[in-house]
């Protein structure tokens, strides 16, 4: 789908995947004025084929176009690419379980030009790829790396949006863990650099006994669909479940004197990872003994059931293709 000046949405279609070709002076290129969602269609026991809260990432979507003073995408016209996008690959979803096919809504600048101003033109499309369980071979726990020296956002940033710049700053920070045996980044905040925000494409939850707790929305994280999903599914489960502050103490202390008895992470990609060995420059320690928790692997198997339709879908969440 197109939009431009003075005229709206337009010319949405469906065709086969191909590559674009890209003016040399295409605003994107310079200005990254680009963003984009990531979801899930699963297939049910039933046959039919479902997304999951697409509506929260049409929400989301939103967000990041009105933070990127881009053009909003009216959330029935981001539902219906994704549901026509599906119904033509449907063939290409799994067979169930884990497996998905991975859906890609993005939307950039689409003019020529060389000041910095919004632009004029924009195209929004969605791309799919069928998507495998994220670990072969059992759920294993990452390691984590706290990243001190560099910072993915900072309030009244881009931080809670979901563009294509946050992911390009941070993977200096996703080198610099690597090169330090870790599988991931741990973003702090960007004042006290204290604060636990989020990984490189996940949310935190830190369990301690039955209440699970997320670091709360700062303005500088991105909102995830998988951490509002948790904070009523582990409610159900009888969790109690909060948003609220977590230090680097906090995290070291805890863990030390055993009432932080479990860490994981969540996002579409991941569903939910524990999180085992935790680096930093103060030091090292492990979650749990570096084993999957038990809190962490119910609510993965809630999550996981809800979405691949072997549980009921007591929130509505589920998004029906048939
Ligand atoms: N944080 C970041 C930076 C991400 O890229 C993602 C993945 N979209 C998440 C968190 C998790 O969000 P969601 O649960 O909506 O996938």
């Amino acid at each position: 789908v197109r939009w431009t000046e003075g005229r709206g949405w337009h010319d949405a279609e469906l065709v086969p995947y191909a590559p674009l070709s890209v003016d040399p002076a295409n605003m994107t290129l310079h200005y990254a004025q680009t963003i984009f969602e990531g979801l899930k269609a699963y297939r049910r026991p039933d046959g039919t084929v479902a997304t999951f809260r697409p509506e929260a990432n049409a929400a989301r979507f939103q967000t990041s176009a009105r933070r990127l003073a881009m053009p909003e995408l009216p959330a029935e016209l981001f539902i219906a690419a994704c549901d026509e996008l599906v119904k033509q690959d449907k063939a290409w979803v799994p067979a169930h379980g884990e497996q998905s096919l991975y859906l890609r809504p993005f939307m950039f600048a689409a003019e020529v030009g060389l000041g910095v101003r919004p632009a004029n033109e924009y195209l929004f499309l969605v791309i799919a790829s069928p998507a495998g369980a994220y670990f072969k071979g059992g759920v294993k726990p990452v390691s984590v790396w706290l990243s001190e020296d560099y910072v993915r956002a900072v309030k009244g940033g881009t931080g809670a949006a979901k563009t294509g710049g946050n992911y390009a700053a941070s993977l200096v920070a996703q080198k610099e863990a690597a090169d330090k045996g870790c599988d991931q980044v741990v973003w702090l905040d960007a004042v006290e650099h204290r604060w636990v925000e989020e990984m490189g494409g996940m949310n935190l939850y830190f369990v301690y006994g039955d209440r699970i707790v997320t670091p709360e929305l700062s303005g500088s994280l991105l909102p995830g669909i998988t951490r509002d999903s948790l904070l009523t599914l582990a409610r159900d489960l009888g969790c109690t479940a909060e948003e609220g502050r977590i230090s680097t103490e906090d995290w070291k202390r805890d863990t030390e004197n055993g009432t932080l008895t479990e860490v994981f992470a969540c996002g579409t990609a991941a569903v939910i990872t524990p999180v085992g060995t935790v680096k930093s420059r103060q030091g090292e320690w492990t979650q749990g003994g570096g084993e999957p928790g038990e809190v962490t692997m119910r609510l993965r198997k809630a999550l996981l059931d809800l979405q691949s339709g072997a549980a009921e879908d007591t929130h509505g969440w589920m998004h029906q293709l048939g």
